[in-house]
C-alpha cells in the first residue's frame, strides 16, 4: 500500500501498539486477572472489567475468520487501493482483530487461510500492523 494513506493517532490505550508496530511488534493486552486476551487495546478487560492488564507481543500468526473485498473506497485516500481485502483474523493468542490482507494474493484469501502479520508503512514514522496469507508474498515490510 502507501505512504499516503492516513497514519494511525495513538491514545493512552493504543501508545504501546503503535509504538510496537513501529517496532515490527504486533502488541496486544492481557488481563492478568482471568488471562483473557482481547483487541482493541482497551484499559478494561471486556470479561472480568478488571484493570489489572499487561501487554503481551503476539506471535503474528493467526487465521482468517471472514473477509471482505473493498471495491469502493470509503474514504478517498484508500481510492487507489481498491480492490482490497478487510479480514477479521483469529489471533493464535485467542483475540480477534480486523486488518488488510495485503500481497500480491491477497484477493485469493478464504475463510480459514493461515495468515501472519506484516507491517505496513505509513508516512515516515507509523506502521500499521496487516496481514499476508501464509503462502503470499509480504509486501509492507
Ligand atoms: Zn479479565
Amino acid at each position: 500500500m502507501s505512504q499516503n494513506l492516513p497514519q494511525p493517532i495513538a491514545n493512552p490505550d493504543s501508545q504501546v501498539y503503535w509504538d510496537g508496530a513501529r517496532e515490527n511488534r504486533l502488541m496486544i493486552r492481557k488481563c492478568k486477572s482471568c488471562g483473557t486476551v482481547h483487541f482493541l487495546p482497551r484499559y478494561l478487560c471486556p470479561k472480568c472489567w478488571s484493570t489489572e492488564l499487561e501487554w503481551i507481543q503476539a506471535s503474528g500468526r493467526g487465521t482468517v475468520h471472514s473477509y471482505s473485498i473493498v471495491r469502493r473506497a470509503a474514504l478517498p485516500e484508500f481510492a487507489d487501493q481498491v480492490p482490497y481485502v478487510l479480514a477479521l483474523i483469529d489471533l493464535d493468542e485467542g483475540t480477534r482483530m480486523m486488518a488488510n490482507i495485503l500481497g500480491k494474493d491477497a484477493l485469493e484469501t478464504r475463510i480459514a487461510d493461515r495468515v501472519e502479520v506484516c507491517f505496513e508503512q505509513r508516512g515516515d514514522n507509523a506502521k500499521v500492523p496487516q496481514f499476508v496469507r501464509q503462502s503470499g508474498t509480504k509486501e509492507g515490510n
